[in-house]
């Protein structure tokens, strides 16, 4: 006798899930049985992102992860959708509640990065970062709020571990992701009266363009040297890691307004 998955017959949906973070907690989700929409985008408004391009095609990568999904056995819809766009947003929201008849867990992981300091930071830059990562959020929660209130459903924000501590060059992303923190602790106290859980996961290194073309570059040591050097159980974290994270938050009706940390130590690394 199979055992039902604790997430059987539920619709998750996960932003930027053409990406690899995106990509980890979409698969994890469908492994514990929810069907997932993979929202993500091929053209952004302009090049301030990790890509250094308007050409993302987050979209198009979708298509491997919703392989990987309907190999578990799980339905996967992709629809292109820029997080920054109210209008895209609705129609993402409304196409995934006439495709699966409601929506049950939001992942809200789009996210970009660039480097530079504030001297030098252009406006369209710092723009361009805060529109992703915090409008972005905040876009497809309203959106999905009345959804998840119907359900007693989950939001789940990829934050970062930026979203607790400074780091030059990013006063843009740093800001963006204390933003996301300050959100999700708002938003879980404005839904806990409708059994709605919010919750943030805060990634620490993981190798994804983020920190392949844009970050250690300007480290200027190489991606391991980084890991060993600053993350005490001295490796990098995974995709996979992120996606049992948002299993967790999306399994446990009593927890909510947290921010935990997958750093494997960085955060209590100070001296
Ligand atoms: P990634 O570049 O692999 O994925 C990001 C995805 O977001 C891409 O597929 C991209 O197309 C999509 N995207 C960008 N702008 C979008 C928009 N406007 N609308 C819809 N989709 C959009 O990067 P990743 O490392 O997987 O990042 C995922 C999340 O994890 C981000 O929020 C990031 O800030 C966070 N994070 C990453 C790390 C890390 O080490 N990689 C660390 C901390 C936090």
């Amino acid at each position: 006798m199979s055992t039902a998955q604790p997430l059987e017959d539920k619709v998750s949906i996960v932003t930027g899930a053409g990406g690899q973070i995106g990509a980890g907690i979409a698969v994890e989700l469908a492994k514990a049985g929810s069907d997932v929409v993979i929202a993500d985008v091929n053209v952004l408004d302009t090049e301030y992102n990790q890509q250094s391009s308007t050409d993302v095609g987050g979209a198009d990568r979708a298509q491997e992860v919703a392989g990987r999904i309907e190999e578990l056995g799980r339905r996967a819809h992709i629809v292109e959708c820029d997080v920054t766009h109210a209008d895209q947003v609705a129609a993402m929201v409304e196409e995934t509640v006439s495709e699966f008849g409601g929506i049950d867990v939001l992942c809200n992981n789009a996210g970009i990065i660039t480097v530079d300091p504030v001297e030098e930071m252009k406006e369209e830059e710092w723009d361009s970062v805060m529109g992703v990562n915090v409008k972005g959020v905040f876009l497809p929660s309203k959106a999905a709020i009345p959804h998840l209130k119907e359900s007693n459903g989950a939001i789940i924000n990829t934050a970062s571990i930026a979203g607790s501590i400074g780091a030059s060059g990013l006063a843009h992303y740093c800001a963006s992701k204390h933003a996301v923190l300050g959100f999700t602790k708002s938003l879980a106290l404005e839904l806990a009266g409708d059994d709605v859980t919010v919750n943030a996961i805060c990634p620490g290194i993981v190798d994804t363009p983020m920190w392949n073309k844009v970050l250690t570059p300007t480290l200027d040591e190489a991606y391991e040297d980084t890991i060993k050097r600053v993350i005490p159980l001295g490796r990098d974290q995974t995709p996979e890691d992120m996606g049992k994270l948002a299993v967790f938050y999306a399994t446990n009706r009593n927890v909510t307004g947290q921010a935990l940390a997958v750093d494997g130590g960085i955060l209590q690394n100070v001296i």
